[in-house]
């Protein structure tokens, strides 16, 4: 919100409501967006009339992003030489499915006749008064999240973070981010684990549930036991080939006193019942299940619990037998 808007006082704020209130009765609107840019329920709620329930609603035409380019690389141009930075991909009006580029003609001028077929007299020559540039611009993707109209991934993550809409996981789209995380960090295993750790906590990985919600699939049920919808507890954890390894482990049943019912309420519960030396064994153990799932589902040969217990017992240079291992 502008600053003046906040102070009722301020001359700025009589205007801004005075010109907001005479909106309805304007021929139209335009909106520096692209429609597909905006929160659908603002698009639906402006639409059908919902902002000005007394009054008309007027057309609302999105021309945006308009962004000037070289402008921004620091080279000088004039205002009309700008436009040619102005990517205009645009539908004009609400129910006419138009581009920009289907008004100029093949020789780079506004089409009249089918520049007046999409509107009132005014609207057609508000937009017979824009000048075109000659030079052509190829139409681009513009991200209109950072000011340069390039996506980066730290914008992207801000918009995600403050729309919740990191959906592409199981969650809500927050990330779990608890204290017993800032421990895990510290394990001493390789990062890819940690890595693997922090996607299956917060359901980034490709599991079968994950993979439904997105569409991809079109049920949930694990692909190994065909019994039950594989989550990533599931594919790790649960299902019956990751118990045969699992339960390897000295310290398995001291982990079964507990109904965890996510992964990273397993991994919680983890941290507080074994030692870092278990926990890192745990946490190898868990990543050892999802690549050997991914072998079953990719149709590679997958290999018995117990070489796949031998070879973590290699690698870890733990002798089978040892207090860790109980499958001796
Ligand atoms: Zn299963």
């Amino acid at each position: 919100m502008p600053e003046p808007m906040l102070d009722r006082n301020d001359p700025a704020y009589l205007d801004f409501v005075g010109c907001c209130s005479h909106l309805p009765r304007s021929d139209g609107i335009i909106a520096n967006t692209f429609e597909e840019l905006e929160p659908p329920a603002a698009i639906k709620a402006i639409s059908e009339g919902l902002c000005a329930p007394d009054s008309p609603t007027p057309p609302i035409y999105y021309i945006g992003p308009l962004i000037d380019e070289e402008k921004a690389s620091g080279s000088a141009h004039s205002e009309e030489e700008c436009l040619t930075g102005f990517h205009i991909s645009v539908k004009v009006g609400s129910n006419i499915d138009c581009r920009v580029v289907d008004l100029i003609n093949e020789e780079g001028d506004w089409d009249v006749a089918s520049v007046e077929r999409i509107g009132t007299v005014q609207e057609a020559e508000a937009i017979l008064n824009i000048p075109i540039v000659r030079s052509a611009a190829r139409d681009k993707l513009i991200w209109s999240f950072n000011r340069n109209g390039k996506f980066s991934v730290k914008s992207g993550y801000w918009l995600a973070m403050k729309d919740g809409r990191a959906g592409f996981g199981v969650g809500n789209g927050a990330p779990v981010v608890t204290e017993y995380w800032k421990h895990l960090w510290k394990l001493q295993v390789p990062p890819k684990i940690l890595h693997f750790l922090w996607r299956c906590s917060n359901g980034y990985i490709p599991c079968m549930e994950s993979l439904l919600k997105r569409r991809i699939t079109q049920d949930a049920i694990c692909i190994r036991c065909q019994q039950f919808d594989e989550t990533p507890l599931h594919a790790t954890w649960q299902c019956k080939d990751c118990v045969a390894v699992l339960e390897g482990a000295s310290f398995y049943s001291s982990l079964t006193t507990l109904q965890v019912t996510s992964f990273s309420s397993l991994i919680e519960f983890a941290m507080k019942v074994l030692t870092v030396d278990e926990m890192k064994l745990l946490v190898i153990m868990l990543w050892s299940n999802w690549k050997e799932r991914n072998s079953f589902v990719h149709g590679i040969p997958t290999k018995p619990p117990l070489v796949v217990l031998w070879e973590l017992c290699f690698n870890l240079e733990e002798p089978p037998g040892s207090s860790r291992f109980s499958f001796i």
